[in-house]
């Protein structure tokens, strides 16, 4: 095998050249090169632009010199990338100024062992030499075209790039080459059509539910032609407005749909409605003709709307455009199997339900996205065992063609869910490539945040709580009294965490102690009122709590209140005036 050498002994003949007219992105993704080769190899390869001769091989980033292998990419998503050596030169080049940068950060992965877990934990190898074979070649495209990793942990823009991640909700600069943006992410018709702006005027904009036209927790008439002339110039607006934007939403409200009539009744909605069997027909054939005029007038522009709830159940007759992204969420599921596990566990079951409308819009949508959920909302820190859902899931869709997904953690600002960090990276690492194994991620991710010396008794601490879970149905508002939280449990996990904490080094310390912070949380609320002493373990709690930056331990709720519920209500089950649009679902 015939090897160019690239950098030997802190020596090499090779420039980093973007063009003259690269990006603020391609010329990042340069500098990025140049960083990590230095600390990998203790050589600062000169970066130069492409008006400046050649001195010698070269490294060409983006369309450097003209290389136009860029062609090798037709037909791949605007996100793929190639690292290719061509007469000694390496070219990394892609179908966008991100995906350029993807490319370097892959290069940088294959190269040098490059990975980075979370923002404050990267790793890669000590080496003296870099050398590529002759003729190497890789072109990468992704999974799924649209990546959300809805965690704080991976907001982060530096770990979203990293991690390739193109998250609407993650800080992605010019310098990342952005991302896929969306205007108003979440449910819109509201914003569409304001009630309070026009239901005293023209009520019939508004749903009929049992008779009468709503004001309150209400949607929008969909077969009414004026609401949908009052909508499309509403959309149309949002468009020039916002030309930064990739995805606009028409999407509808959320007024806990499982509990009250929201979808309109009147004679022309129910007539659409029942020719689909769902309440998404009237949906869809709305935002389809929202859709078919800005499709002509903003060709790149896509709409999103959701299948959630009320209208989780595919249409039988209509069929979404080609620019429509709809989003099935499955917040009904459980999430201790996978949906194919659920689903042969009992066919009857919440997710074997889900099932089938994944896999009917799925034989329907060309943009078929996945808004799925990886935490216990309501107390962030018990531990919600699902990686293997994860893992399973995410190949699931993947082979039922959805293009997009977003996975939902501990978004506050407060920090700490269950093993947030390790779940970040897995998903981000599934969602690039899914056929990544899930144990070999959870290992290197386990030996570099938490150390070598310990991450055995870590990854048994995390199969522990994956193999237990099995057993049992897990939700995402699960009490502290579930059946799956028992003393064995939590006896067995403290066996493991402390004797992890011991051995840790002195530097991951703090990330071990945060493990047991979860199950001090369980323990804690497990414990009878009167037990002695509850009070003042419980505000030593809130003191580690603090240490660890986590101000939020329940969904939107400030750790004050949630601190006095812990003391006054066994399990944290009883929070007086508290409300959640979702909890009460089961
Ligand atoms: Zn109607």
């Amino acid at each position: 095998m015939e090897f160019i050498n690239i950098i030997i002994n802190q020596k090499t003949n090779y420039h980093i050249v973007h063009s003259k007219e690269s990006t603020e992105c391609e010329r990042y993704a340069c500098s990025e090169l140049q960083k990590y080769l230095y600390q990998s190899l203790n050589y600062p390869v000169p970066i130069f632009s492409d008006k400046c001769q050649k001195r010698g091989p070269e490294i060409l980033i983006g369309n450097a010199r003209n290389n136009n292998y860029m062609k090798l990419l037709e037909g791949k998503t605007k996100e793929a990338f190639l690292i290719k050596e061509v007469d000694e030169n390496i070219i990394i080049t892609g179908n966008s100024p991100r995906a350029i940068l993807y490319g370097v950060y892959k290069f940088l992965e294959e190269f040098i062992g490059f990975r980075c877990f979370t923002k404050d934990c990267e790793t890669y190898e000590k080496l003296e030499e870099l050398k590529i074979k002759k003729h190497y070649e890789l072109i990468q495209d992704f999974s799924f075209e649209y990546r959300e990793v809805y965690f704080r942990d991976a907001f982060d823009g530096d770990f979203a790039s990293k991690n390739m991640l193109n998250s609407n909700m993650a800080f992605l600069a010019d310098k990342h080459g952005n991302k896929v943006k969306w205007f108003n992410f979440h449910h819109s018709f509201s914003d569409l059509l304001n009630p309070n702006e026009y239901f005293d005027t023209h009520p019939e904009y508004f749903s009929l539910v049992d008779g009468k036209r709503q004001k309150e927790h209400t949607e929008l008439c969909l077969s009414n032609e004026d609401v949908y002339k009052i909508a499309l110039e509403k959309v149309r607006k949002w468009i020039i407005d916002n030309p930064e934007c990739d995805v606009f939403s028409v999407a509808q409200d959320e007024w806990m749909g499982h509990f009250i009539k929201m979808a309109c009744e009147c004679d022309e909605c129910k007539k659409i409605d029942e020719e689909n069997n769902s309440q998404s027909g009237s949906i869809i054939t709305f935002v389809n003709k929202i859709a078919e005029v800005i499709k002509k007038e903003f060709p790149n522009k896509l709409i999103h709307t959701f299948a959630y709830q009320y209208s989780r159940k595919t249409p039988t007759k209509v069929i979404p455009n080609d620019n429509v992204i709809v989003r099935l969420c499955n917040i009904e599921c459980s999430w201790s199997r996978s949906i194919e596990e659920s689903k042969e566990k009992d066919p009857h079951s919440e997710s074997a339900k889900f099932y089938e409308d994944l896999l009917n819009w799925s034989k329907i949508t060309k943009r078929l996205y996945i808004w799925d959920y990886a935490v216990n909302f309501r107390n962030y820190l018990l531990p919600f065992p699902n990686l293997r859902t994860i893992d399973k899931n995410i190949k699931l869709y993947k082979k039922l063609k959805v293009q997009g997904v977003l996975m939902q953690g501990n978004f506050s600002h407060g920090g700490g869910g269950y093993l947030d960090e390790l779940k970040s990276y897995v998903t981000a690492r599934l969602l690039r490539d899914d056929s990544e194994e899930l144990d070999v991620l959870i290992k290197e991710f386990c030996d570099n945040y938490y150390g070598k010396n310990i991450s055995n008794q870590v990854i048994a601490y995390i199969n522990l709580w994956e193999d237990h879970v099995k057993n049992f149905d897990m939700w995402l508002y699960d009490d502290a009294d579930h059946p799956m939280f028992d003393e064995v449990m939590i006896d067995k996990s403290l066996i493991l965490l402390k004797d992890a904490y011991q051995n840790a080094d002195l530097d991951k310390k703090m990330r071990v102690e945060k493990l047991l912070l979860g199950i001090e949380y369980l323990r804690l609320v497990r414990l009878e009122l009167d037990y002695p002493n509850k009070e003042e373990k419980i505000e030593q709690f809130r003191t580690k709590l603090l240490e660890h930056k986590i101000t939020e331990i329940f969904e939107r709720t400030a750790l004050d209140y949630s601190i006095d519920v812990m003391k006054n209500s066994r399990y944290a089950k009883d929070r007086p005036n508290w409300y959640s649009l979702y909890y009460i679902m089961k």
